[in-house]
């Protein structure tokens, strides 16, 4: 008796989250009105350097992301003014929780599970109405370490980890990271090798038929780095230098085959 209601209580919460899966799915796709996207700013690491950043963030930070949307957008005549809004929610207390670097696809399901859950519960802001897509930054003091963990953004739950610096003079390149990782949520795939971190040709190159091919003056926003030579390629220092390219207007619905 107790399993068979065990079973069923379960199955309802599977169907929940499928559901709202695909209610997500069409809100973030049908590009019919502007989606709301929460930055919900935390101190990564416990530093007082981190802290103070995290308080003297303002919405202006990141406005660059919004503008690079609409500005991508309107290239590939998206009639929607203002596809995104970008709002910055106050800095939050409780850390989403963590992915293991070595997390297997059942790891991976349970912490997504996990983080949607998280996210659910900490964007609850009195007097606020809920973003509809949610992505936490965890900034970092750069004296403490030289590269931040990995990022993620989720499509299935519309949720994103960004891991940034906490340095002005890196708030450009911060604002490509979340760009990069909202993009995830939209269901942009990467387009950098997985183990080099080198952008794909063509689809990661922003301008694939330039010749001489080399150096990229920009960046394709999944790939996040313009390539320079063969082998060098670096990060932008801001959204100024990103495109979206072909293949990841694609995927996120901007153009149709
Ligand atoms: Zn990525």
């Amino acid at each position: 008796m107790w399993k068979t209601v065990r079973v069923a209580f379960l199955l309802l919460i599977l169907a929940g989250v499928a559901l709202q899966t695909w209610l997500d799915r069409r809100a973030t796709q049908g590009w019919q009105e502007t989606l709301w996207v929460g930055i919900y700013p935390l101190d990564g690491d416990a530093t007082p350097g981190a802290q103070r950043y995290v308080e003297g963030l303002k919405a202006a930070d990141f406005t660059a992301i919004e503008e690079f949307v609409a500005r991508e957008a309107h290239r590939y005549e998206l009639p929607l003014e203002r596809p995104v809004h970008v709002e910055l929610y106050p800095p939050g207390r409780r850390l989403p929780p963590t992915l293991a670097s070595d997390a297997g696809p059942l790891g991976i399901a349970w912490w997504s599970l996990k983080l949607r859950w998280f996210a659910w519960r900490a964007t609850d802001v009195p007097g606020r109405a809920p973003p509809r897509i949610r992505l936490f930054v965890l900034f970092h003091d750069p004296s403490t370490l030289d590269r931040v963990p990995d990022s993620h953004g989720l499509q299935k739950g519309l949720v994103g980890v960004v891991h940034a610096f906490a340095r002005a003079d890196m708030a450009g390149s911060n604002n490509i990271v979340i760009a990069h990782e909202l993009m995830h949520t939209l269901g942009a795939s990467d387009k950098y090798d997985l183990g080099s971190g080198a952008p794909l040709y063509p689809i990661g190159f922003a301008d694939p038929d330039r010749q001489p091919l080399y150096p990229q003056a920009r960046a394709e926003i999944m790939a996040g780095r313009r390539a320079l030579s063969e082998r060098e390629f670096e990060m932008p220092a801001s959204l100024r230098e990103v495109i979206v390219g072909p293949g990841t207007a694609l995927e996120i619905r901007w153009r149709h085959l």
